[in-house]
């Protein structure tokens, strides 16, 4: 829209060090004039957990309404995260319909700053009014239990993508950390939740799942799917929770999109190698502790674990280049159409990369694709259309797609 590229001119001079930090004026102008969509910003968990006015700068958080504006996003995913164990504890229905409150009352609180959306037909429209758009992505299929009625209830809340399991296996799923691949893919329920899925008009996400269930899904699924967060396994030799060559261009080929995450666990081949040793690791904790139990014996102790292993595993410095590879490498193996983001901010405990730890920061991720030949058609479309094309089909291929 020209006249926001007009108003961003006049501000130009009185920016000062908005863009000393690797950013430059014409990214600022396109990370401003693109519409910039990211699938997943952990901001409700956070919420709920410890409630902030995010309507105003929050610089303990990664997402707020000012930082937003100066970064250019204008669709923010907000994730409606459960954990295994609240799925095992019965309470995950009754956690993610709290974080949608927490979501409403966040928009209704701030009508003049955020808006919920929940078609892509209402972007153009929305975001003229300086909102920043609230969607909705429900982080594990947990909530729904084993019961197919929720899927219309949780769509009737807004939740536009669900992402089908998260750590550990689940009723639809298994999951790329979980080593008991109790479904080798998706479960029987599983696929009836995809089909209902399809049906609605929700989103399949394949992100955190096991490779089986990744492919499962896409050849399932009638309408393009999305991997909301993920990160490229070519850069992590061994990592299931990072997508396969072969994966990422199954879910090219079927349309959708594959949105890349920027936490260094995902873009850092130190750091992801050393997550999936600390799995193998806590696992045999678990084991022996399990041991220790039946035998009678003292157990060891968790969070003396856990301390010893970030004292002897370091997150390694990573620069913004990380995430800029990614990209890089996933627009020469599957198209300029099928690459998009997904920050993963509130969700990785603060480890990113230099120059993108918060949504202030999408013009430095702007300005390193320009210094490296990007178009701005062409990153446009990584910025965001390519993810309101997959969700305007995956509306259009619903039952109902007429409002
Ligand atoms: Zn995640």
């Amino acid at each position: 829209m020209i006249h926001r590229y007009v108003a961003i001119l006049a501000l130009l001079p009185l920016m000062g060090n908005a863009y000393a930090a690797g950013s430059t004026p014409q990214a600022l102008l396109l990370a401003q004039d693109a519409v910039i969509v990211d699938t997943h910003i952990d901001a409700p968990t956070e919420l709920v957990a410890e409630w902030q006015d995010l309507g105003a700068l929050t610089p303990s958080r990664e997402f707020d309404y000012p930082r937003a504006r100066e970064g250019g996003l204008d669709v923010a995913f907000m994730s409606i995260y459960t954990s295994p164990d609240e799925d095992r504890l019965g309470t995950a229905r009754q956690i993610a319909n709290l974080q949608i409150d927490a979501v409403e009352a966040m928009a209704g609180r701030h009508p003049d700053k955020f808006a919920l959306l929940t078609s892509p037909r209402d972007v153009e429209r929305l975001r003229a009014g300086k909102h920043v758009l609230l969607a909705l992505g429900m982080e594990n299929g947990a909530p729904l239990g084993d019961d197919l009625a929720q899927l219309a209830k949780f769509h009737a809340r807004g939740v536009r993508y669900i992402t089908l399991a998260h750590s550990a296996s689940n009723r639809i799923s298994d999951s790329s950390y979980d080593r008991n691949h109790q479904w080798q893919g998706l479960s029987p329920f599983g696929k009836q939740v995809i089909a209902e899925m399809n049906r609605l008009g929700i989103m399949v996400d394949v992100s955190h799942l096991s490779d089986a269930a990744t492919l499962q899904a896409v050849q399932l699924s009638r309408v393009p799917v999305i991997a909301s967060h993920s990160g490229l396994r070519h850069f992590t030799p061994g990592f299931e929770r990072n997508l396969s060559d072969e994966l990422a261009k199954a879910i090219a080929a079927k349309g959708g999109v594959v949105q890349l995450t920027f936490g260094i666990g995902f873009v850092n081949r130190q750091a992801a190698d050393d997550l999936q040793a600390k799995f193998t690791a806590r696992a045999a904790f678990d084991a022996r502790n399990a041991e220790a139990t039946q035998a009678g014996k003292p157990l060891e102790d968790a969070a003396a674990f856990e301390k010893e292993w970030q004292r002897t595993h370091p997150i390694p410095e990573t620069p913004i280049t990380a995430v800029l590879d990614q990209i890089d490498y996933a627009v020469k193996l599957i198209g300029i159409d099928h690459v998009g983001l997904g920050s993963d901010f509130d969700g990785v405990s603060g480890n990113l990369p230099e120059g993108l730890r918060n949504v202030a920061d999408y013009p430095n991720l702007v300005a390193g694709l320009q210094a490296r030949g990007y178009k701005d058609d062409d990153l446009r479309k990584i910025l965001g259309t390519n993810l309101l094309r997959v969700w305007a089909a995956v509306e259009a291929g619903s039952e109902h797609p007429q409002r």
